[in-house]
């Protein structure tokens, strides 16, 4: 299991290095997780890891959390320094980190990294996205079973959901229904759950409503969360007893591009690609502007993360990425319709990781 950190950070250190820097600060958040298995507190005050070529690895906690720190993963190989309330953390940074030109994820609060900037002369800090994207990007053997298992539960707490009614429900109702089989379901985290019915389906991130559900409501239903760390995140549209008018050629043309979208994936091809397929298909249908998003974003310890199947991408995919295809057709003051499946790129082509039917589903 350590061996599996290690390797990670290995690969850590040659990307910040091959972008010309002396190193990476990680605060926690998922790539702290992805580089040392430690899912530490989000606090003010501060944990840092730093990751340097030709020097181990160092993670400065404070010290209550430091049980938390050494009981990680993949903490082996990573030296342990602490402090303790009352002290300045930023002071015991600077002895750490030094001068030179660091990278920080991402999500480091600006609190830590303008204390940093204020406490050690003559560093210099950076955004690590670019560097370390690519490596988060591409997940392992384990990571894509990880992903399978969380986009399963996912799938059973849809069916399950579907089985209840939904005519005189409330969009809260149903967000609770999910929220609760997610969880039954094996989710230790419920992340979303949008429920837009009617016209609120219109709006890709609706949330949920007291507006109660009626027969003939298309109701779009996009819920997540993560299942062992990783993230589950579907969509389907359900039609309550019958479809409204206009519906199922809209929903037909969502299918095709889904489909059309998910057979353009394989290694090799840029991601806009992708994205162009699932919009021919609703272009040629002749709803190409109420399409209004990107079809997809990557998923792994993140729920959005690289890559971003959007125009422009030019990024080439590769073996072991994971995201969504989840084209929509959206009718203002009518109903939405969004199909979000999560899949794989294999050696050859793509493999669904949600099973759930993409075939349109009438509820009670
Ligand atoms: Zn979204
Ligand atoms: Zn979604
Ligand atoms: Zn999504």
């Amino acid at each position: 299991m350590s061996r599996r950190y290690e390797a990670r950070r290995e690969r850590a250190v040659g990307a910040v290095e091959a972008a010309g820097l002396d190193g990476l600060l990680v605060t926690p958040g998922p790539d702290l997780r992805y580089l040392t298995g430690y899912d530490a507190l989000p606090l003010e005050r501060l944990t840092l890891l730093r990751l340097a070529p030709r020097t181990g690895p160092v993670m400065l906690v404070p010290r209550l959390e430091r049980p938390a720190a050494a009981a990680a993963d993949g903490i082996d190989g990573v030296a342990l320094r602490d402090w303790l309330d009352g002290e300045d953390p930023y002071e015991a940074a600077a002895g750490l980190v030094g001068t030179g030109r660091f990278a920080v994820t991402d999500g480091t609060w600006a609190t830590h990294v303008l204390s940093l900037q204020a406490a050690v002369a003559g560093i210099e800090l950076v955004a690590a996205g670019r560097a370390l994207a690519p490596l988060r990007a591409v997940k392992d053997g384990d990571e894509v079973s990880a992903l399978a298992r969380a986009a399963e539960a996912a799938d059973v707490a849809f069916r399950d959901v579907a089985e209840m009614p939904f005519a005189g429900a409330s969009e809260r109702d149903v967000a609770a229904n999910l929220e609760d089989a997610l969880r039954r379901h094996g989710h230790e985290r419920v992340d979303f759950t949008i429920v837009g019915s009617g016209p609120n389906g219109a709006s890709p991130h609706h949330g949920a409503s007291e507006r109660r559900i009626a027969e003939g409501d298309a109701v779009v239903m996009d819920f997540g969360g993560f299942v062992g760390g990783y993230g589950s995140d579907i969509t389907r549209t359900v039609v309550v007893q019958r479809p409204p008018d206009g519906f199922e050629e809209v929903y037909g043309a969502v299918h095709a591009a889904q489909q059309a979208a998910f057979e353009a994936v394989a290694p090799g091809v840029p991601c806009e690609e992708v994205d162009r397929a699932a919009r021919d298909v609703i272009e040629r249908a002749g709803f190409g502007d109420r399409f209004i998003h990107r079809t997809g974003h990557g998923i792994g310890l993140e729920t959005h993360e690289e890559p971003y199947l959007v125009a422009g991408n030019r990024t080439p995919l590769e073996a072991g990425m994971t995201f969504s295809i989840e084209p929509g057709i959206y009718l203002e003051g009518r109903f939405g319709v969004r199909i979000e499946d999560i899949v794989a790129v294999t050696a050859d082509g793509a493999r669904r990781l949600n099973l759930a039917t993409r075939d349109l589903v009438t509820v009670r």
